[in-house]
């Protein structure tokens, strides 16, 4: 096992790999950013540098202070977290350079994974079902046209190097491909210095089913169930539930099964998840892999009893996955996860940071709070909007339902605006009571 790990990361994924170094006897040093000084991560951790200004280009993006602070702070390894240079193959080879581990996996399953058209390639070469989509980058508009005519509107644009919902268009018609296209591509452009996107069917009323998937170096590998995240708005993950109120256990063993193909194809080592498209016929189309911890990682916790974070960093040590033996695992409840973001939902979810005045964290049963926030903490502008991660569970999704609003009304976060009150009327919907939810749940309950 490593003696230090740096953390190059903030927020409450930062707090979360500390406490995973905590448990595991591994000394953490996190790094932190000028507007971060203050954070519950850099209290936390055993060391704490800083690594440059506020803009995330010069702090939690710029590799060579990361790198410098690993190496001159004593650390063999580097968590990346969730966004920042987790998916980024240039930095977990410069790790490899700089005789840092990586905790992830290796560079070239990055690139392979990264890139959506080269991902959905791969996948289609092994049997994986795809979306219908253009076969690689499209390049002009006459192209699209053409896609679009052979598999009918509406289409998807997507930006090759996506993610977060970024550079994605969705086109009604003939009429608007043109502007979608160039409006995507400027998009694509600006958000991942790369304008490379592709065409793919859109499916209507689809449900976002993800598997999470561990594999190490010693030739296991496994899955942990599936994950619901068709509670989106814009595309972008609210809520998020396991198991899926849409799966039987049989097509949770084809689905996983499916996903651990593509693990194998590209000797995939670390924790990793595979995101799937299911229609209302079970049929499935793979969308994207993952190559990190996912925000909503403790749902597969809580239903697995693992710890996802402690494995990723045993993983790197070259260690076994501690739990393979008891694999394939099962659901052992049901859990729900709640993204509290620092936003209001009144006014088009827009941004609301500021100072927290008061808090009150919710306790009691089946109930986990992730966050980095405190009383008199200030979240700055300048970052993404979680503030904090609610996760409930109960033998079953009516009791994971009635313990999510008992908590949702006892969190109290003052001076902000945030997420809870939306959640609140998410759980009243009865649509959603029945697991009747679709990736436009949001948009057609509540037209956002
Ligand atoms: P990102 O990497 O930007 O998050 P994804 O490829 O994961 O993008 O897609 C995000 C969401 O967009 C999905 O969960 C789903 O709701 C929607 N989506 C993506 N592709 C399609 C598609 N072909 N048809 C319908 N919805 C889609």
């Amino acid at each position: 096992m490593f003696g230090k790990v740096l953390i190059a990361n903030r927020g409450e994924v930062a707090v979360r790999i500390v406490r995973a170094l905590r448990e595991l006897g591994v000394t953490s040093v996190v790094v932190y950013s000028d507007a971060d000084r203050d954070t519950l991560a850099v209290r936390l951790a055993d060391e704490a540098v800083c690594i440059g200004p506020t803009p995330s280009a010069q702090s939690y993006l710029n590799m060579s202070a990361i790198i410098g602070a690993a190496t001159s702070h004593g650390a063999q390894a580097i968590h990346p977290g969730y966004g920042f240079l987790a998916e980024n193959a240039t930095f977990a080879r410069a790790c490899a350079d700089n005789d840092l581990v990586f905790i992830g996996p290796t560079a070239q399953a990055i690139e392979m994974m990264g890139d959506k058209n080269i991902a959905r390639a791969t996948m289609a070469r092994i049997g994986v079902p795809t979306v219908p989509g253009s076969d690689g980058p499209v390049t002009d508009v006459s192209q699209a046209v053409r896609f679009a005519a052979v598999v009918g509107y509406p289409v998807l644009i997507k930006a090759s190097a996506g993610g977060g919902g970024k550079g994605m268009r969705v086109v009604e018609d003939e009429a608007s491909l043109e502007s979608a296209f160039i409006a995507a591509k400027t998009e694509a452009a600006a958000a991942f210095a790369n304008d490379e996107v592709y065409l793919e069917k859109y499916l209507l009323k689809p449900r976002h089913v993800e598997i999470q998937v561990l594999a190490d170096t010693q030739g296991n590998a496994v899955h942990l169930c599936e994950r619901d995240c068709s509670i989106q708005r814009r595309h972008q993950k609210l809520l998020e539930e396991a198991p899926s109120p849409a799966l039987t256990p049989k097509l949770r063993a084809r689905m996983g099964e499916t996903a651990l193909r593509a693990v194998r194809e590209v000797s995939y080592v670390g924790a990793g998840t595979v995101e799937f498209l299911l229609d209302t016929e079970g049929n499935f189309y793979f969308m994207e892999m993952n190559t990190r911890i996912q925000v909503e990682h403790p749902v597969t916790e809580t239903i697995t009893d693992t710890d996802l974070i402690k494995e990723q960093i045993r993983i790197a040590a070259g260690e076994a996955i501690s739990f393979c033996d008891r694999a394939p695992l099962a659901p052992l409840c049901h859990a729900i996860e709640f993204r509290i973001n620092a936003e209001d939902p009144d006014r088009h979810f827009w941004p609301s940071p500021g100072t927290i005045t008061a808090l009150r964290l919710p306790g009691g049963p089946g109930v986990r709070v992730d966050t980095h926030i405190y009383q008199g903490y200030t979240v700055p502008p300048s970052y993404d909007s979680l503030i904090a991660k609610l996760i409930v569970w109960g033998v079953d999704r009516a009791e994971a339902i009635a313990r999510g609003r008992r908590a949702l009304q006892e969190l109290v976060i003052e001076g902000i605006q945030t997420t809870i009150p939306f959640h609140l009327r998410v759980l009243d919907e009865p649509d959603f009571a029945d697991g009747v939810v679709y990736t436009d749940f949001i948009e057609t309950h509540f037209g956002l």
